[in-house]
């Protein structure tokens, strides 16, 4: 059965970092939107210039976009024994594409992972966040000025300037929490708490999600009985 996995949580939760860690760990690709668009400015893809705009300020591109993007890239075979997504969805429209994908694919249920991180730690986290220059690679405030990966250059993201920090914020909490409510309810939602050491964080994220794909399991076996 596959394990389709989606991490929730404010800009600044750590998903990036522990979707990254957890993928690699699993065998499973990270597919974030955020890199995927960030890879298309860089290539010049059109759709990704148009993105831009709204990127630099912090605002969402449209679902229409995003869920084109995504549809296509869980078409792809190194998809089929699940994925991690991360940054998508990021509205209650794009959870519903989401859905439609997932029951499509019929290839196992949909994890949902909630990190949890306080408002006031995720502003500290946000001002001192950067990104490597050479291959992406993201790191904290407390890393030191050369990427663990490569050794690259670390430079701020264009996005990660106080006043757009404030806005990815505010647009968090107006269209991606509702998603936790969105997901509640279901026996495959999880929350962790994302406030502690990243090793913890990602302790914690295995056994739930373990837990959970157990769950989702015997979920839709359920269903199927029930013949829905
Ligand atoms: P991220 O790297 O996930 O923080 O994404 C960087 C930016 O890309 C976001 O601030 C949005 O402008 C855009 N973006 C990425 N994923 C999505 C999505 N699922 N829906 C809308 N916009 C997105």
């Amino acid at each position: 059965m596959a394990l389709n996995v989606i991490m929730l949580g404010a800009p600044g939760a750590g998903k990036g970092t522990q979707a990254e860690r957890f993928a690699r760990q699993r065998g499973l690709p990270k597919i974030s939107t955020g890199d995927i668009l960030r890879q298309g400015i860089k290539d010049n893809w059109p759709v990704a210039m148009v993105a831009k705009a709204k990127m630099d300020r912090g605002e969402l591109v449209d679902d229409q976009t995003m869920v084109a993007i995504v549809r296509e890239r869980l078409k792809q075979p190194d998809t089929d024994a699940g994925f991690v997504l991360d940054g998508f969805p990021r509205t209650v429209s794009q959870a519903q594409a989401l859905d439609s994908i997932i029951h499509e694919r019929s290839k196992g249920p949909l994890i949902v992972v909630d990190i949890d991180v306080p408002e006031a730690e995720l502003v500290r986290r946000l001002a001192g966040r950067r990104i490597c220059s050479k291959c992406g690679e993201n790191a904290g405030p407390d890393d030191g000025d050369a990427c663990r990966r490569c050794g690259g250059n670390l430079i701020s993201r264009a996005d990660d300037s106080e006043a757009v920090v404030r806005e990815r914020l505010k647009v968090y909490h107006r269209a991606t929490e509702p998603l936790v409510g969105f997901y509640r309810g279901r026996p495959t939602f999880r929350t962790v708490n994302g406030a502690q050491v990243a090793d913890a964080v990602a302790r914690d994220l295995d056994a739930t999600i373990s837990d959970a794909a157990g769950e989702g399991v015997r979920a839709m076996g359920a269903q199927r009985s029930a013949g829905r």
